[in-house]
């Protein structure tokens, strides 16, 4: 017998390792039945359980199933520990503009648009700032792909305007369900939606066939910012909400204020409101994206890449030239090094942080270190 949306409830949801990538939700093949539904919290559940035709896809493409992560490490050529990497690259893009508004660097957006306007995208799954976090969403122009860059709230009314609430996690795999056939999309996500991607591909499921650019970004984890919270990091940090207008992870959680001022957060500190699935992961640097990219490692505006495949190089290769500049390693030899040091360290931190977390639920039930 086939294993289920059933059988994730068990082995996944009640074990609080569901990182609600919504990749079951939308790959079910009885969706257009309705058989799976995303609560309002991103969290998949059975909508209509008589319209599951038990085809079993949900429960074999889920990240959190290792059933095929054999054949995606082969896909990928998959070493340890870092996973296939063809080079670091310290870059920004050369637009002032957008590195102004982009998270670091800019360079994933500079990308986006570059392969858009040379024509080899239709369109790009990213996700946009909303009042209570980040929505996932099918851009198709160039203007959608530069609004969906960088993490800022608009200096004039800062984090407040959009609530005490929320959240940095993106159900992004969700937006595939917007693309056409023959659509050539490129995808943004955490490493955990790439991994639900290479899944669909290495299955050949429609429609993973439309995306030939996998990007991914580094990711310490997904965090919900609650008002309870908020409240003990002001007084503790002594800032106020109001004035947040960017948030960003690097080594710390940092919010960026109006007064330019920026607050550095441990990231330990925000283990509370870290969502459980992501302390059982062990994937920091997108390990089968085409490039995976983080603000690690490089200095404030700079975006640090990891060119990962032959696809990755070629898009990489031909964005240096026309609209990225690469940081002057004459001004610091050693650079490179110490990014690539600080991302070996930052993911075996993860894997480790994972192995003691599935030890410790073994030995003392659910409750996780860290
Ligand atoms: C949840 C999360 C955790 C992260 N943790 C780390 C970390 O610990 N260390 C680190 O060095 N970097 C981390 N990053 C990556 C970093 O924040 C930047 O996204 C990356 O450096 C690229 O910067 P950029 O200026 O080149 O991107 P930009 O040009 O600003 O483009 C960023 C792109 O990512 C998309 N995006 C933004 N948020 C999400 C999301 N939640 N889900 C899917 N897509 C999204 C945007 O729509 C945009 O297309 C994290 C990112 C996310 C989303
Ligand atoms: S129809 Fe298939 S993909 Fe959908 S819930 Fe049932 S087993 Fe999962
Ligand atoms: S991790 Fe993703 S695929 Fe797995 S149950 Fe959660 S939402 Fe579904
Ligand atoms: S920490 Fe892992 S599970 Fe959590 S959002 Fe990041 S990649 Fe996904």
């Amino acid at each position: 017998m086939k294993k289920t949306f059933f059988h994730l409830i068990q082995d996944v949801q009640k074990k609080g390792e569901c990182n609600h990538c919504g990749g079951c939700v939308t790959f079910c093949s009885a969706m257009n039945y309705g058989a799976l539904g995303l609560d309002d919290h991103g969290k998949p559940f059975y909508k209509d359980i008589d319209k599951c035709n038990e085809c079993g896809l949900c429960y074999i493409i889920c990240p959190q199933i290792k059933e095929l992560d054999e054949e995606i490490k082969r896909n990928a050529q998959w070493e340890s520990p870092l996973g296939h990497v063809i080079s670091f690259a310290v870059t920004r893009a050369k637009d002032p503009d957008l590195v102004g508004k982009a998270t670091d660097g800019g360079v994933v957006t500079a990308i986006l648009n570059h392969l858009f306007d040379t024509r080899r995208i239709d369109g790009a799954i990213v996700s946009m700032s909303t009042p209570h976090g980040r929505i996932p969403w099918l851009a198709r122009t160039s203007e959608e792909i530069m609004d969906s860059a960088g993490s800022h709230f608009g200096s004039s009314h800062g984090i407040y305007r959009f609530a005490r609430d929320y959240a940095t996690f993106s159900p992004s795999v969700k937006a595939l369900g917007e693309t056409r056939a023959m659509d050539r999309i490129a995808f943004v996500g955490t490493p955990c939606q790439i991994n639900t991607i290479r899944k669909m591909q290495a299955l050949g499921i429609v429609p993973s066939d439309v995306i030939p650019f996998c990007f991914g970004l580094f990711c310490s984890g997904n965090y919900s910012f609650q008002d309870k919270l908020f409240s003990e990091l002001e007084a503790k940090y002594q800032f106020t909400y109001v004035d947040v207008i960017k948030i960003n992870i690097k080594e710390d959680f940092i919010f960026s204020l109006a007064s330019g001022k920026q607050v550095h957060i441990p990231v330990a500190e925000l283990t509370g409101v870290k969502r459980v699935a992501c302390k059982f992961c062990r994937d920091f640097s997108a390990e089968y994206a085409d490039i995976s990219f983080g603000g690690l490692g490089a200095d404030h505006g700079w975006t640090t890449s990891i060119i990962r495949t032959p696809v990755g190089r070629e898009v990489f290769r031909d964005a240096l030239e026309k609209v990225l500049v690469s940081f002057r390693f004459e001004d610091n030899p050693k650079y490179i090094t110490q990014a690539e040091e600080k991302i070996f360290k930052a993911s075996r931190q993860k894997k480790e942080m994972s192995d003691q977390n599935h030890m410790a639920r073994k030995t003392k039930g659910i409750r996780v270190i860290q």
